[in-house]
């Protein structure tokens, strides 16, 4: 006999459906501390219900493996530690997420969408055969994802029918999972070593602000500084905030400040609880950067510049007036 779908038959189903899945998350960090956006990563996974595993490869990770355990939502923490997982190369990684997958049958595996995440998820998706979804905003439901596109001036909605889904998560767009979880911790075999490529050295540029991405202010500059020499304004108002700074491309472009500090489409994505952009006129590129930043101040000359559309409160004045200003009230 058949018996109809009624709303409270759709909600038990969708409740099992659920139930049922199994993340697995895979944990970037450098032996010592978490990134925030596996923090995200995590969140991102509760939401889909279902269980939630981390794995987490590394030299000498035991002591992030630890934090790991202790985080929010996560059931399983699974341990890899090899000399080859050195700078986790996706070549050696991907194998050893492959092996993960065959043990426990995942229906999804994520990472968050940083340079790690976008560099190792494709090759895993690749490998299993089935299509990644990057930068995801939104869990719709276990199969249905919002992420953005043209420079996040629209949003799409994926509906993914993949037997293992693959996607990346925008740190921003998911709080940090919490502490105030017992995981297990489980040890696993590394696999054998793929030795196509070899970790060497890293030079990290050593920065005593908060990290762009991370920040709870940021401060960013651009064109309308005009010279390297001048950003020296905002490097002295950020001290006084405490705040990271950051740039636009055009900026970035004309030599003013490192490539690392670009926020835009093709830089890194901010949502700072303040955001102050000063000479910068507010392109959809570098809109897509930051306009999720909870309060959006912007100084500039032109009363018509379309970063005014976006801000929450706006400075119509010349920057090296106003930025010295700000610096002495700071000071007071
Ligand atoms: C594919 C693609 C990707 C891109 N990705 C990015 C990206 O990731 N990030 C990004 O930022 N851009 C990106 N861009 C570039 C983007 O289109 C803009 O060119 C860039 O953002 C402009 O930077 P700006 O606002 O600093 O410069 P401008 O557009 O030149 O604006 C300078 C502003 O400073 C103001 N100003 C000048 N002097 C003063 C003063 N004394 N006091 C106050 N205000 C003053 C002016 O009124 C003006 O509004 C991308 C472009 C493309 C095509």
């Amino acid at each position: 006999m058949l018996k109809a779908i009624t709303k409270s038959n759709l909600r038990t189903l969708s409740g099992l459906i659920q139930r049922f899945q199994s993340t697995l998350v895979v944990a970037e960090h450098n032996n010592d501390t978490l990134t925030p956006v596996t923090l995200s990563a995590i969140t991102a996974a509760s939401k889909l219900g279902g269980e939630v595993s981390c794995l987490i490869a590394g030299t000498d990770c035991a002591k992030v493996a630890e934090q790991l355990s202790q985080v929010e939502g996560v059931k399983k923490v699974l341990v890899a530690q090899h000399d080859v997982y050195k700078g986790m190369l996706p070549e050696e990684l991907t194998p050893l997420i492959l092996a993960s997958q065959k043990q426990f049958n995942f229906t999804h595996i994520c990472a968050g969408a940083s340079a790690f995440g976008k560099n190792l998820l494709p090759r895993v998706a690749s490998k299993l055969d089935v299509a990644p979804i990057s930068d995801i905003i939104e869990i719709k439901s276990p199969d249905t994802f919002v992420r953005t596109i043209y420079a996040g001036n629209a949003l799409s909605t994926v509906k993914c029918n993949e037997k293992v889904k693959v996607f990346t998560v925008r740190g921003t767009s998911f709080e940090p999972a919490k502490q105030g979880g017992s995981a297990t911790s489980e040890q696993v075999s590394s696999a054998t070593p793929v030795g196509i490529s070899e970790w060497l050295e890293q030079n990290l540029t050593k920065n005593d602000r908060p990290e762009l991405t991370s920040a709870k202010i940021v401060v960013s500059g651009g064109r309308g500084l005009k010279s390297a020499e001048n950003f020296k304004l905002l490097y002295d108002l950020a001290d006084k905030l405490n705040a990271a700074v950051g740039a636009s491309r055009a900026a970035v472009d004309a030599g003013y400040v490192p490539n690392d500090m670009q926020v835009g489409q093709t830089g890194k994505i901010v949502a700072p609880e303040l955001y102050i952009a000063v000479g910068i006129s507010g392109a959809i590129q570098h809109l897509a950067g930051m306009k999720d930043s909870k309060t959006i101040v912007a100084i500039n000359k032109d009363p018509e510049a379309p970063i005014f559309q976006v801000a929450d409160f706006g400075l119509v004045a010349d920057l090296f007036k106003a930025v010295p200003e700000m610096i002495d009230t700071l000071k007071k």
